[in-house]
């Protein structure tokens, strides 16, 4: 039975990088009736975090990627140590004199060769490859040793990772031959890069999945961002999980770095978040703004604040426009044209008490919405909102626009009779 894994060190917050790694294992065995285990590699005591576990955990679970089996490296170095000790007593490894413990490469064969799932044939001349450590003065083990040890213990049969690791490939697979540990296949995913062609840093904030998750990126739309670098997916557009993991297919993963593009993550969110229904848009809308508009028609908005904006940051924003200035009640200078048309509105509606008939209303004293949409712009959000007026008008609802135009009106005779 096939059994993948993601084996993340909590060292540093979790980069969209690791993401598509883990996403891409958890379908290559889901696709495949097989297991998918996370493993928490935690053995460098000085750089592992717990709230780097946690929100490896968190990001998790918001992805559902439902891992079958969680274990910890840490719990494993017992027999790291042993394995160390049998390389040792085999003579298949030596100590440094004061420095690490190395494995000796047997550099019988010219070439060190394996296929790759992704990358095909790997083939390095031995004489390229120096003995390297697997554990280090104190003993204690190298990644090297404790990752290989860990997936042969826990029966991985395929490791999907990113080709940072190719390296360690080559000599994972030399101490795996050497002492005749069961095979494992490899497949390295090519890196990403950013759009200058440069390797999307770790160290770089631009790259945590947290960023993205807090300005306001869907978990839909990051998804199907990062499942789409360097791999095609049928060229179907939009995928949910089931969908990706009917589609998936290691062989289809590209081998040029796949190209990090901020526009196409904001293209995809934009698609999303316009099929949000007005339940899960408020969802999204943090709870001042929700109590700030809880009188008004947001219902009647959502549509039009949906696609005018790329992130659910930017809903917020919006929402914020509209209610910022309306609610401190301010008013702003205004010409005598601007004075007449607000006196012409209110006369034209202050019987009306149902927003339907407002439109009509209007219409009927000739104050269209083209000739006094600027001054209602004005004087109800100050141009903040950049809404079609009619939504800001219904937004806000009758009794709000009639008692916005007489605060303006009595202002007005106020500054007339120079209170
Ligand atoms: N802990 C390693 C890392 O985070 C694991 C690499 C691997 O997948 O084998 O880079």
């Amino acid at each position: 039975m096939i059994k993948t894994r993601f084996a993340p060190s909590p060292t540093g917050n979790f980069h969209m990088g690791g993401l598509r790694t883990a996403i891409y294992n958890y379908l290559y065995a889901k696709k495949n009736n097989g297991t998918f285990l996370l493993r928490i590699e935690d053995t460098d005591q000085e750089r592992s975090k717990k709230v780097f576990e946690e929100e490896i955990l968190q990001i998790f679970k918001i992805f559902e990627l439902n891992y079958d089996e969680i274990n910890y490296q840490s719990k494993n170095i017992q027999k790291h140590k042993e394995i160390v000790d049998a390389l040792l007593d085999q003579n298949l490894a030596y100590k440094e004199n004061d420095g690490p413990y190395r494995f000796k490469v047997n550099r019988e064969k010219d070439y060190f060769e394996y296929e790759d799932l992704i990358l095909g044939n790997i083939k390095i001349p031995s004489e390229n490859i120096e003995d390297f450590s697997i554990a280090r003065s104190d003993k204690s083990p190298t990644f090297i040793l404790s990752n290989l040890v860990d997936d042969h213990l826990d029966q991985i049969t395929h490791v999907i990772r990113g080709n940072d690791h190719s390296i360690n490939t080559i000599k994972q697979k030399l101490i795996a031959e050497s002492i005749s540990l069961n095979k494992i296949e490899y497949a390295h995913i090519p890196l990403i890069h950013d759009l200058n062609g440069k390797k999307l840093s770790k160290r770089d904030n631009i790259t945590n999945v947290d960023f993205y998750l807090n300005e306001g990126f869907l978990k839909e739309s990051i998804f199907n961002f990062i499942i789409k670098l360097g791999n095609n997916f049928n060229d179907l557009e939009y995928l949910n999980i089931q969908d990706a993991i009917n589609n998936f297919k290691i062989s289809k993963i590209v081998l040029s770095p796949a190209k990090f593009d901020i526009q196409k993550l904001e293209f995809i969110n934009q698609h999303y978040l316009n099929q949000l229904s007005f339940q899960e848009f408020k969802l999204h809308i943090n709870s001042k703004n929700l109590k700030a508009t809880e009188n008004y028609n947001l219902d009647i908005i959502y549509k039009d604040i949906l696609s005018r904006v790329t992130t659910t940051k930017k809903i917020n924003e919006e929402i914020s426009y509209l209610i910022n200035f309306f609610h401190k009640k301010q008013t702003v200078d205004i010409d005598n044209n601007e004075k007449d048309l607000i006196q012409k509105i209110y006369k034209a509606i202050q019987d009306l008490h149902n927003e339907e008939d407002l439109l009509e209303a209007l219409e009927k004293n000739d104050l269209f919405l083209k000739k006094i949409g600027k001054t209602v712009r004005k004087i109800f959000v100050n141009f903040e909102s950049k809404l079609p007026i009619d939504k800001i008008i219904f937004f806000y609802g009758i009794s709000n626009f009639k008692e916005r135009l007489l605060l303006y009106l009595s202002w007005l005779m106020k500054k007339d009779l120079n209170l």
